[in-house]
């Protein structure tokens, strides 16, 4: 790792690990990160990043930090949302902080962190060896509710990139090769007629009906999705009281599928029995998209920067005894496998191809627009699930933070490689192009 970088993170470890804290001590609900949002954007004030809100379609805490002039444009993303119901104390057993509703139990604390601490490593050399370029961190806040970055790049705050550059706590260290899902929310309001349901039923038209038949016929759709898609859904509003035929009556849908296209098929074919339900019991209906992300696109060129860097660059942490210990207890409560090393200590190497996985993110979206990569430190035990109050216990301890600091610097080296390297950009420009193919960029959302 280059010197200035190395100094910069030896001097100021500590103060990413008080700033991650900071923000596990008071995790806040998607679209609500005011305090994650002030505390991040006010480090990168700090340390001389110019600051600006980021205010498309409503956002109101999003930010861009930026430090430098002119090309190359190298941007790191950060995220900051915390989850409901995960509250948990440093412990290795569940233990709810009293009067606390939220957790970081995906260790966003960790991720918004990181990335701003790469951003600025990287300015670091860049000021000392009177590189050009710009480097950016951009706050990117409701990921959980997968809204932030599927604004933003429809607002093209991304466009102008080389890249972008991220990072997720895991359970494993590896350059990410795996493609989440296009993914549809979407709620169906059937309306139709109230009336006594004993007295006078031939003068109803049951909303419910709708929504039951609707699911019926949704269930049978399920045989024909393409590999890969899924569907799942929650009643929102079944009627009022059974004595009255139900006037209003909701349904939310998930659509998820491998890639947008599959995504789009299986979307047209829900419409249609949307349409039949309402149909079959005279009412009418309303669909409203919620939000939606299309699948990701992964760069082989930037997966393998990233590996190299992973590997002979920067070296991944190692576990005190007492890590492990507390690692070891954690997987116990969990009812776990517990291996005799439980936090990875390696790199898993690449499988150099694609890899579709199951759940969505918002990345994908950027991942569409400019070269983008993601990597997987080791922030909790081997095995642990996420979005678990065992995740929110190491997102606020040090094995959370160790993970963190690691994968800063990788990033911070990353970013280093393609400022100085305008042929490395190119290869990652045509790598990307190649990813994409014939596909442009169409939000599934609208
Ligand atoms: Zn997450």
């Amino acid at each position: 790792m280059h010197e200035v970088m190395q100094r910069w993170f030896d001097r100021h470890a500590a103060e990413l690990v008080q700033v991650s804290r900071t923000l596990w001590e008071r995790p806040e609900a998607s679209e609500q990160e005011h305090f994650a949002c002030r505390t991040l954007s006010g480090l990168m004030a700090e340390h001389g990043f110019t600051v600006a809100a980021l205010p498309p379609a409503g956002l109101d805490t999003a930010f861009e930090a930026s430090w430098g002039s002119g090309a190359p444009h190298i941007g790191f993303l950060a995220e900051y949302d915390a989850l409901p119901g995960l509250s948990q104390e440093t412990s290795p057993r569940p233990e709810p902080i009293p009067g606390q509703a939220f957790g970081h139990g995906c260790g966003h604390n960790l991720l918004g962190t990181g990335a701003a601490g790469a951003a600025i490593a990287l300015r670091a050399v860049m000021e000392a060896e009177g590189l050009p370029g710009t480097v950016y961190l951009y706050g990117c806040p409701s990921e959980e509710v997968m809204m932030g970055k599927i604004i933003m790049t429809q607002a093209h705050v991304f466009d102008h990139l080389d890249a972008a550059i991220s990072w997720h706590p895991g359970d494993r260290n590896r350059a990410s090769e795996e493609s989440y899902q296009a993914m549809l929310s979407m709620e169906y309001h059937f309306t139709g007629k109230a009336s006594h349901a004993s007295m006078a039923p031939q003068e109803g038209l049951s909303a419910l009906d709708a929504v039951e038949l609707m699911d019926v016929g949704v269930n049978y759709l399920r045989e024909h999705v393409p590999p890969g898609g899924q569907i799942h859904y929650v009643i929102l509003n079944g009627g009022e009281k059974p004595n009255i035929v139900p006037e209003k009556a909701s349904v939310w849908q998930f659509i998820r599928a491998n890639t947008a296209a599959d995504l789009r098929r299986i979307a047209a074919r829900m419409d249609d029995i949307a349409a039949g339900a309402a149909l079959m019991t005279g009412t009418s209906y309303t669909k409203k998209i919620v939000t939606g992300c299309n699948e990701t696109k992964i760069v082989p060129a930037l997966v393998d920067v990233m590996h190299q860097v992973m590997t002979q660059e920067v070296m991944p942490p190692v576990w005190s005894p007492e890590e492990e210990a507390f690692s070891r207890r954690l997987l116990e409560s969990l009812e776990l496998r517990v291996p005799e090393h439980p936090l990875h200590g390696g790199v898993s190497a690449p499988k150099g191809e694609t890899i579709d996985i199951l759940g969505s993110s918002d990345l994908s979206n950027v991942s569409y627009v400019v070269p983008t990569c993601m990597l997987f430190s080791a922030c909790y035990p081997m095995g642990t699930p996420n979005h678990t109050w065992a995740v929110t216990a190491c997102a606020g301890h040090s094995i959370g933070q160790k993970g963190m600091l690691y994968a800063a610097r990788v990033m911070a080296a990353i970013g280093l490689r393609l400022t100085r390297d305008p042929v490395l950009r190119q290869a990652v420009r045509t790598s990307f192009q190649e990813a994409l193919g014939e596909t442009r960029y169409a939000p599934v959302n609208i």
